[in-house]
């Protein structure tokens, strides 16, 4: 979408700091990390909402995504969350889907 702030990302439109990508995913730093360690992981394919997609195959390769680049960074045994926002109750900015995974520090339960 020629709109899309993650859509403009993916295609190096908008410079953002990549971790990983592949043919179906992509892989950032946040800009405005809330934890020591907080990166965003997204399809390439746009998708506005979680509500907006049934490619199981697909929202389960961003969770498994997350977890291999959590290793790789050397936090996962120390734990880390992922969570995706949905709309506005949700919390959701950005209407391209994206799994956060934040970890380095304790993280509180509930979420605010
Ligand atoms: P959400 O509120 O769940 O939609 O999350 C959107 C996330 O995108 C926020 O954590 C933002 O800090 C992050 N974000 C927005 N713009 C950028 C950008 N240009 N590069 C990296 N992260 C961004």
């Amino acid at each position: 979408m020629s709109d899309c702030l993650f859509c403009k990302i993916i295609a190096g439109d908008i410079p953002a700091e990549k971790i990983y990508e592949d043919e179906d995913v992509f892989a950032f730093f946040d800009v405005a990390a809330q934890a020591p360690q907080h990166f965003l992981v997204i399809p390439k394919k746009h998708i506005n909402t979680l509500n907006d997609t049934k490619d199981a195959a697909l929202i389960g390769k961003l969770s498994l995504t997350a977890s291999k680049i959590a290793q790789d960074l050397g936090f996962a045994k120390d734990g880390y969350r992922v969570v995706m926002n949905c709309n506005e109750q949700g919390g959701q900015t950005v209407y391209h889907i994206h799994l956060h995974c934040l970890g380095g520090r304790n993280l509180s339960w509930p979420p605010g």
